[in-house]
C-alpha cells in the first residue's frame, strides 16, 4: 500500500530532453535544510494549510470523513514537527519533497482528490466564459490581442486554492475573471520580459510547444486554452501537458480531456487542431503543484523529441518560480504566474499579485 502511494506520488521517470543542464538540474532554488528563515515561513504554511485541506476533504465526502481527515491532519503535521526539530533527518529537503508527503498522507487516508467537486464547479463555470473570450481576442488585431492573451494568463492564474492569500477568495466567490484582468497590476511587472517575447513573436513561428498547466477553473480555460490557441493561429503545434495525478485543485490530464472536448464543441479552431493533432493533450507524469523536470513521463519525453518541442511554457507559482525559476533550457522559454504568496513575494522582492514574465530565448548556437 504504502509502496503505490509512493509510486503514484513520486514517479521516477524520463527527464525532460530540453534542459540545458541535467546534471546540475535542481527543481527548487531554495534548500530548506539550509535556508533557516525561509524553511520556518514554509513550515508554517503548510502546516497552516492542511486544516483548510482537511476541511475540503470532508466538504468533498461528507462528515463521515471527518475522522480520517484529522488523522490527515495528525499525521502531516507529525511530518512537518519532525522536519522543524531536524531539518535534514530526511534527506534533502526541498517544498516539493513537502508537497509529495502532503499527497502520500492524504492517499495512505484514502483522499484521492480533494477538490474534485471545486474543480468541476471552477469548471464548468469558466466554460460558459469561453466563447465570449475567444471572440474578444479574435476580435483585436495582432499586438493588443498578443497583450491580452497574456493577460488573460495572469488573470486566470488567480484562482488557486492553494495559495493561502487566494483560496479565501473562492471561498467567499468574491474573484472574477474579467475583473481580475481589468485591475492587473501596470507594466513594468516585477519580473518583466514581455517586449523580448514580443519581439520572439515578430519572429518566426515555434515549431511545437509544450505547455505546463497549473489549476482547474478559469486559469487553464480562459488563460492557458486561449493562450495556446493564439500559439495554433500561428502555426505552433501545441502540447498541453497536465498532472497525472490530482494535487490540490491543478487540472488534471483526465480533466483537460473533458475540457478541451468540450471546448472543441464551441470552437472550431481547437476542434480542427484536436482533428489534425496539431494540438495533443498528454499526461506530464506528475501529481504535486509544483514540478520535477526529470520526473516525467515517458509519453511526454517521446511527444517532446518527436514534435521537436522549442518552447516551453512554465504557467502558475509551483512550476515557474517555486519550482524551475532557475531552469535553463536548449530551447526558448517562458515562465509566467501571479504571485498568490507573501512569503515567496518576499524572497523576489515583491509583492502579493505582482506578475512574473520571465523569457529566456534558446541559447545562441
Ligand atoms: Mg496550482
Amino acid at each position: 500500500m504504502v509502496d503505490a502511494v509512493n509510486d503514484l506520488v513520486t514517479p521516477h521517470r524520463g527527464v525532460l530532453p530540453l534542459l540545458a543542464d541535467p546534471e546540475g538540474y535542481r527543481p527548487c532554488m531554495w534548500d530548506l535544510t539550509a535556508e533557516h528563515e525561509i524553511r520556518r515561513y514554509w513550515l508554517d504554511l503548510f502546516a497552516s494549510h492542511i486544516s483548510t485541506l482537511g476541511e475540503a476533504a470532508v466538504r468533498e465526502e461528507g462528515e463521515a470523513a471527518g475522522p480520517r481527515a484529522e488523522r490527515v491532519m495528525e499525521e502531516f503535521q507529525a511530518y512537518l514537527d519532525r522536519l522543524k526539530a531536524d531539518p535534514g533527518c530526511l534527506g534533502p529537503l526541498n517544498i516539493l519533497e513537502i508537497c509529495y508527503e502532503r499527497e502520500r498522507v492524504l492517499r495512505r487516508h484514502g483522499f484521492a482528490d480533494p477538490y474534485r467537486h471545486a474543480k468541476h464547479r471552477e469548471n464548468e463555470s469558466a466554460l460558459r466564459f469561453l466563447p465570449d473570450v475567444l471572440a474578444e481576442l479574435d476580435g483585436l488585431p495582432e499586438e493588443p490581442r498578443r497583450r491580452a492573451a497574456i493577460d488573460g494568463v495572469f488573470a486566470g492564474n488567480i484562482f488557486d486554492l492553494g495559495a493561502t492569500q487566494t483560496q479565501a477568495m473562492f471561498k467567499d466567490r468574491t474573484v472574477d475573471f474579467h475583473d481580475t484582468r481589468e485591475k492587473l497590476k501596470p507594466r513594468p511587472w516585477l519580473v518583466d520580459d514581455l517586449d523580448r517575447w514580443f519581439v520572439r513573436l515578430d519572429g518566426p513561428p515555434h515549431r511545437a510547444a509544450a505547455l505546463f498547466v497549473d489549476n482547474a477553473g478559469p486559469d487553464i480555460v480562459l488563460g492557458m486554452i486561449p493562450f495556446a490557441r493564439e500559439l495554433l493561429k500561428r502555426g505552433t503545434r501545441v502540447i498541453l501537458t497536465a498532472n497525472t495525478n490530482p494535487s490540490l485543485n491543478d487540472v488534471t490530464i483526465d480533466e483537460l480531456h473533458e475540457l478541451i472536448d468540450h471546448a472543441a464543441g464551441l470552437d472550431p479552431l481547437i476542434r480542427d487542431a484536436r482533428g489534425d493533432g496539431s494540438l495533443q493533450l498528454i499526461a506530464s507524469g506528475n501529481g504535486a503543484p509544483l514540478i520535477d523536470l526529470r520526473r516525467l513521463s515517458p509519453e511526454l519525453v517521446a511527444a517532446v523529441e518527436r514534435e521537436g518541442v522549442d518552447l516551453v511554457v512554465l504557467e502558475g507559482m509551483g512550476r515557474a518560480l517555486e519550482s524551475n525559476y532557475d531552469a535553463a533550457f536548449v530551447c526558448d522559454a517562458l515562465k509566467l504566474c501571479m504571485i498568490k504568496d507573501l512569503g515567496i513575494a518576499g524572497e523576489m522582492g515583491g509583492e502579493l499579485f505582482d506578475l512574473v514574465l520571465r523569457f529566456e530565448p534558446a541559447p545562441a548556437g
